[in-house]
């Protein structure tokens, strides 16, 4: 359902819930660690979500079997490089990646700034490797509360001008957006981008206060958005994208089945939809299974769905000659 004639990106897509099954048994025989006992399947089995989980925590302990093997600094720069190998074999153009270096330092406690500055080189080099366009953008990991967010936003301010955004991610209800507010003053004064993870776990306030109090100009997920008329307008209005994620939204219980997402709402109420993988290794898809989901389960038409992959470029957080370069090749094809 891919629109050949259009650049293809993928704006929501988390670089540390995208470390793929091979890679996680890699690092794990390298670094000597109990996972690597296990067979290929059962790394899969551990690491990807079957069918469906209770609620967003639960998915995202998913994701911690495969920052448990990131044991260098090298092991980052790794995870980052084929991610990008991974963007070029799903045939995307362009590709936002997001990180947590708090999350990914954690289990063998590794140096903040120097996460940072191994996933920014990881991308850098993958880039040239493989001619796909990368931007980075830092997440705060709102579960480990207030203090330590702020010490994940000092290591990736080191590497200000390698990071195009901040994004909020995690426990949706447990922490919400006010208590990161002098954080994201600090990230819009470093000249950052802003989206965050809100109306996924919680109701539309999380959204409005995402909007109003971080300054986001999109909104990861936004599923809760459909229960406020006003904040769909106001959306619409102003142009805040929501990053639609269908099947993370499934597998973490968001919404009920697939035929209930929100998504077309916001496409016929003229909201900047885009659609996302958001953890692609997690999820076990490619972007293109998104596509699939969204024609034969969302009711989306081809055209919709052209209109759709194009709006990705829009909401994209490059400049307008970086989104004028990546529709050059599709131009001069035709
Ligand atoms: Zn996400």
């Amino acid at each position: 359902m891919i629109d050949s004639n259009v650049p293809l990106v993928d704006l929501h897509r988390h670089l540390d819930g995208n470390i793929l099954p091979p890679t996680i048994l890699k690092l794990a025989h390298k670094n000597n660690l109990p996972l690597a006992k296990h067979t290929l399947h059962e790394i899969e089995k551990l690491s990807q979500i079957q069918d469906k989980t209770s609620d967003l925590l639960k998915f995202l302990e998913k994701l911690d079997v495969g920052v448990s093997v990131l044991a260098t600094e090298q092991d980052c720069f790794e995870v980052a490089y084929e991610n990008i190998r991974d963007a070029k074999e799903s045939g995307l153009d362009y590709v936002e990646l997001r990180f947590s270096p708090y999350y990914m330092a954690l289990a063998h406690q590794l140096d903040l700034g120097a996460v940072v500055e191994a996933i920014a080189a990881g991308v850098e080099s993958g880039s040239q490797a493989f001619g796909v366009k990368a931007n980075l953008i830092g997440i705060l990991s709102r579960t480990f509360g207030q203090k330590t967010c702020m010490q994940e936003l000092d290591a990736l301010l080191l590497s200000k001008d390698k990071i195009q955004a901040l994004d909020l991610a995690g426990d949706e209800l447990g922490y919400p957006a006010p208590q990161f507010k002098e954080h994201f003053i600090k990230a819009r004064d470093a000249g950052w981008q802003i989206t965050v993870h809100a109306g996924e776990a919680d109701g539309p306030k999380s959204i409005w206060n995402a909007i109003e109090l971080l300054g986001a100009t999109r909104i990861g997920h936004g599923v809760a958005a459909a229960q406020d008329d006003k904040l769909m307008d106001y959306m619409a209005k102003h142009a805040i994208a929501i990053e639609s994620c269908p099947t993370s939204n499934y597998q973490t219980g968001t919404v009920a089945d697939l035929s209930s997402h929100p998504m077309k709402t916001f496409f016929e109420r003229n909201l900047l939809v885009t659609l996302n993988t958001d953890d692609p290794a997690v999820s076990n898809i490619k972007l293109s299974d998104e596509y699939d989901v969204a024609y034969h389960q969302l009711g989306f038409t081809r055209e919709q769905l052209s209109i759709i992959q194009s709006n990705g470029v829009l909401a994209a957080f490059l400049t307008k000659q970086e989104k004028d370069d990546l529709w050059a090749k599709y131009t001069q094809d035709t």
